[in-house]
């Protein structure tokens, strides 16, 4: 930590400034469901790198993919024969993908979409939710964890709140931002505002903030209102992208945005991200108003990363057993939550599963995450630490193709032996 310290800035990952202290963990390496340290400690690890390693860490298939493509060049500037291939699949596999594009990250493709949809309507706003996360960048950008409820302001306000960060100055005002799961709330914004808001953009089951799924009716709700009004449904599937199956959140839920955005799984931890979506939105970005650009977003190796995946997922179709497992871990946490009587709900979809700390029963958007208790969360994930346990700091479980179901029950065996020794 010391010699971090001196050479990067602020010497270890927010995620651990936020929430693992006094642990500041460095990686050496990483196997199937297991990371390494420094200091030679092994962990299990349900975090996946936050997400995307939902083949395990070290893949052969996709180590290999990788290693092929690369010794026949590691970059063209320009379109290769490989970008076509992977394009054509994502076109077979999600039900919006007429036309695709590639980039690095899930925070560029998230631009690009919204670049999109502002050329398309020629209109400038976008309407998004609380505690959805679109990335880093200036006009999604901003603070996802807010000290009360109240802070927040009324519920239909205007536009985003106060604690905005890293905004450009009047950048704010891009943007309304309402309480998930609330299609009346959305309704009555676009009735008033349709004519300023180019996209609604929506994480389509909330997984920043606690794990909430749409309410029924939801996802479709947007779907009409959208059409409707003349603005842009985006799915951002950054994170439910192959994770919830191949055609993401969108083929499980039925409702086909007009535009989506993969990234995190797509490339087994690999760069590469894509912006999919209807051929009339996405042929915008042969307009001149778009500019999707970037030197390493084409013919790189991380195809190969994204095909392989692709053809793995789907020759060894490991969803079933996924979603079983996360079955699993979500009724085992459960029961131990009753045996220790801590107040811990546990919710989650498929390989999904978060674990809060609350009485609630269940939540339906940010503002009952906010009540959820931060110390308790940050104590248990500290002890599961101890004992070689991993996983993301705001309750996260990931779990993966390659995760088993003795690995499941080691899981819940620590994670009793840390709820039983918590204060309640
Ligand atoms: N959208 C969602 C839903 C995300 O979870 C994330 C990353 N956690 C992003 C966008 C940004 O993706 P990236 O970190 O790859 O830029």
């Amino acid at each position: 930590l010391e010699r971090a310290k001196k050479v990067l800035a602020a010497g270890i990952s927010s995620e651990f400034r936020k929430y693992n202290h006094p642990h500041a963990l460095f990686y050496t390496h990483g196997s199937g469901t297991k990371v390494y340290d420094v200091d030679g400690n092994e962990y299990l690890d349900f975090t996946l790198s936050q997400g995307p390693l939902i083949l395990g860490h070290s893949h052969p298939e996709v180590l290999d993919a990788v290693k092929n493509a690369s010794l026949k060049g590691q970059l063209f500037a320009g379109q290769h024969a490989m970008e076509i291939e992977l394009a054509e699949k994502l076109q077979q596999i999600i039900p919006s993908a007429e036309l695709i594009r590639f980039c690095l990250d899930g925070s560029e493709a998230v631009q690009t979409a919204l670049r999109v949809a502002r050329s398309k309507t020629g209109k400038s706003k976008f309407l998004r939710f609380e505690g959805h996360y679109h990335g880093w960048l200036d006009n999604v950008c901003y603070g996802i964890s807010t000290p009360s409820p109240e802070a927040m302001g009324p519920r239909d306000s205007p536009a985003m709140h106060p604690w905005t960060q890293g905004l450009p100055e009047g950048a704010a005002e891009e943007s309304f931002l309402l309480p998930w799961n609330d299609l009346d709330l959305v309704a009555k914004k676009l009735e008033e505002h349709h004519q300023e808001i180019a996209a609604i953009i929506t994480e389509p089951v909330m997984c920043n903030n606690g794990c909430i799924p749409p309410k029924a009716g939801f996802l479709k709700g947007l779907r009409t209102l959208c059409s409707q009004y003349g603005v842009a449904l985006i799915f951002d599937e950054v994170i439910t992208g192959f994770r919830l199956g191949l055609g993401g959140a969108q083929a499980l839920f039925g409702v086909t945005p007009d535009m989506a955005v993969f990234a995190k799984a797509i490339g087994s931890g690999y760069p590469i991200s894509a912006i999919v979506g209807k051929r009339d939105w996405m042929e915008e970005i042969a307009s001149a108003r778009v500019i999707h650009a970037g030197t390493m977003n084409t013919g790189n190796p991380t195809v190969a990363a994204a095909l392989a995946t692709i053809n793995i997922l789907e020759r060894d179709d490991p969803y079933p057993k996924m979603n079983a497992l996360g079955e699993r871990l979500r009724s085992g946490l459960r029961d131990i939550a009753k045996v220790s009587g801590q107040p811990m709900l546990v919710s989650g979809i498929g390989p999904v599963v978060h674990t809060g700390f609350t009485d609630l029963e269940s939540a339906v958007d940010f503002r009952d995450v906010l009540l959820f208790d931060k110390a308790k969360l940050k104590t248990f994930v500290s002890r599961l630490h101890d004992r070689g346990l991993r996983i993301i700091g705001r309750g996260l479980w990931y779990i993966s193709a390659v995760h088993t179901a003795e690995e499941i029950d080691q899981a819940l065996e620590l994670a009793e032996e840390v709820l039983t020794a918590q204060d309640r």
